[in-house]
C-alpha cells in the first residue's frame, strides 16, 4: 500500500485510479483532472460534498494555462514569487475543467506543489492531477504516508511515499476581485509574505457558516477527542483536574503535567516548525483515548494565524 514505485503511481493514474500522493503541504488523494471517473472516486472515497470544489495541480507554469484563462497581473505576481510553493491561486477555468472539479463555479483553484516527488510525477502525466487533502470529510489533515493508509486502507491501492510533509498544512488559497487579492482561506504561506509582493489583502476566510468560498466549513480538521482552545491554559487545567486530558501547547511543557500527554509544537518559538507539527500532534493526541484536548492559543502573527484557524475549527463540534 504503501509505496516509493513511481512507476506504480503512473500506471495507476493513467488507468484512472486515485492515489494518495505527497505534496509539502498534506498528502492529496490525487487523480486525473481530466478525468470525471477519476474525480468522481476522489469524492467518494472522501465523502466529500459535491459542492467543495477540488484544487488542481501543475507540474509548472507553462501548464497554466491548459486550466485557466485571463491570469490578472497580481496572480502572475504572485506565481512568479511563490511558485512552486503553498499558494493556491483561484482563477477563471477554461471550459475543459469540469464542473466537478469546480463544484460548478466559473473559478478553478490550482497551485504547483514543492515537493521532488509531486513534481516528478507530474512530470511523468500528460495531465494535471486534482488533489483535495486525503483525509475524510472533517477529519485531521494527513501528513505521513501512515495517516492516508490508516484512513482509506480499504479504498485506495497505493500511497506514494515522500516522507513527512514540510510545511504541514494547507495551501493559502487567493482569488482576485477587481485589482483586490482576496484570501479566502488561510494556509502554509503567510500573509505577511504575500503582502509584500501584492499588498494589502482582503481576508474573507474567518468564522463564515455558510460561506462563499466552499470549504471553508466551521468544523473541520477535527479529532475525535473533545477539543477546546483557550487564552488561559492553566485554569482550563484546573477546571478539568477530573478529567483525562490532553495539551498542544507552542514551546514550553507544562509542569506537574503528565508528559506523554503533552505535545510541544516549537521548543525554539518557530511559527513555521509549530505549523509543521500541528496535524501530527493532533493525531497523536487523539489517538491517546483522551476524555479532552485543552490547545493553547498561539501567537496572532505570521502561521500563528494560520494556526488559530485550525485550532478554532477544529474546536467545534
Ligand atoms: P483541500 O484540497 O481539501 O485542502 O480543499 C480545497 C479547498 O479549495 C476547498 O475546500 C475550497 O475551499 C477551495 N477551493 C477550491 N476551488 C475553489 C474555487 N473555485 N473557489 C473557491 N474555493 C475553492
Ligand atoms: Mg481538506
Amino acid at each position: 500500500m504503501i509505496s516509493t514505485n513511481l512507476d506504480q503511481a503512473v500506471a495507476l493514474l493513467n488507468k484512472n485510479q486515485i492515489i494518495g500522493f505527497p505534496t509539502e503541504t498534506v498528502y492529496g488523494l490525487a487523480g486525473n483532472a481530466f478525468s470525471d471517473v477519476a474525480i468522481k472516486k476522489i469524492y467518494e472515497v472522501k465523502k466529500r460534498p459535491s459542492f467543495n470544489p477540488l484544487i488542481v495541480h501543475i507540474k509548472s507554469f507553462d501548464v497554466l494555462d491548459t486550466v485557466a484563462t485571463e491570469i490578472p497581473e497580481k496572480a502572475h505576481l504572485l506565481a512568479n514569487a511563490f511558485w512552486p510553493g503553498p499558494l493556491t491561486l483561484l482563477l477563471k477555468k477554461q471550459p475543459t475543467i469540469s464542473n466537478l472539479v469546480t463544484a460548478n463555479l466559473d473559478t478553478v483553484a490550482v497551485r504547483i506543489p514543492n515537493h521532488p516527488v509531486a513534481l516528478e510525477l507530474l512530470h511523468q502525466l500528460v495531465f494535471p492531477l486534482v488533489a483535495p487533502s486525503a483525509n475524510p470529510f472533517t477529519r485531521i489533515s494527513p501528513t505521513k504516508a501512515e495517516h492516508v493508509a490508516q484512513y482509506f486502507e480499504n479504498e485506495i491501492d497505493m500511497v506514494l511515499d515522500g516522507g513527512t510533509c514540510m510545511a504541514g498544512v494547507e495551501s493559502t488559497i487567493v482569488g482576485f476581485e477587481s485589482n483586490k487579492v482576496i484570501v479566502y482561506r488561510l494556509g502554509a504561506l503567510s500573509l505577511e509574505a504575500i503582502e509584500k509582493v501584492v499588498g494589502p489583502v482582503t481576508i474573507i476566510n474567518k468564522n463564515k457558516k455558510n460561506p462563499k468560498a466552499p470549504g471553508m466549513f466551521l468544523k473541520h480538521y477535527s479529532p475525535k477527542t473533545e477539543f477546546i482552545l483557550t487564552r488561559n491554559l492553566q485554569s482550563e487545567i484546573d477546571w478539568f483536574q477530573d478529567k483525562k486530558v490532553g495539551l498542544l501547547l507552542f514551546n514550553t511543557i507544562q509542569p506537574n503535567f503528565e508528559l506523554k500527554n503533552q505535545f510541544v509544537l516549537s521548543k525554539k518559538s518557530d511559527l513555521n516548525e509549530a505549523a509543521a507539527n500541528l496535524y501530527e500532534a493532533l493525531h497523536e493526541l487523539d489517538k491517546l483515548n483522551l476524555d479532552l484536548i485543552i490547545a493553547e492559543r498561539f501567537p496572532e502573527y505570521g502561521l500563528g494565524i494560520t494556526i488559530n484557524d485550525r485550532l478554532e475549527r477544529a474546536s467545534k463540534n
